[in-house]
């Protein structure tokens, strides 16, 4: 499944202008998501989530469930409309690793989608 392509532009209350991508699978039901960061204090992560009325940070547990070649946890939230972050190829960065490894084959090895969740 290919990623969402929703893209926004969000203005912060410092004035600064962030612009979210979403990261869920393509032609997925309700709001966008865009990952923002970790919560340690909850052990779940600040997403900002975004429809045609405007957008809102919400903190929400992990998914985890794990699955794909790999057996990875998924990095997106619980209860995440559409498939599960190992299933979702985003098409600018796979074809940026596809570069990557036809310009330095000795790198070549499957990245570990997901994110370092030591930090
Ligand atoms: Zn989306
Ligand atoms: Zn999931």
């Amino acid at each position: 499944m290919l990623q969402c392509t929703a893209l926004a532009a969000v203005r912060s209350p410092q004035g600064e202008i962030g612009y979210p991508s979403c990261e869920l699978g393509e032609e997925h039901d309700g709001e966008h998501a865009e990952f923002c960061w970790d919560d340690d204090a909850t052990g779940g992560a600040v997403w900002f989530r975004w429809g045609a009325l405007g957008g809102r940070f919400v903190l929400l547990p992990w998914c985890e469930t794990t699955g794909g070649e790999d057996d990875d946890a998924c990095t997106l939230f619980e209860h995440h409309p559409a498939a599960h972050s190992w299933a979702v190829v985003d098409p600018t960065r796979e074809a940026l690793r596809q570069e990557i490894e036809r310009l330095h084959p000795e790198l070549a090895r499957r990245p570990k989608p997901g994110r370092d969740q030591s930090s």
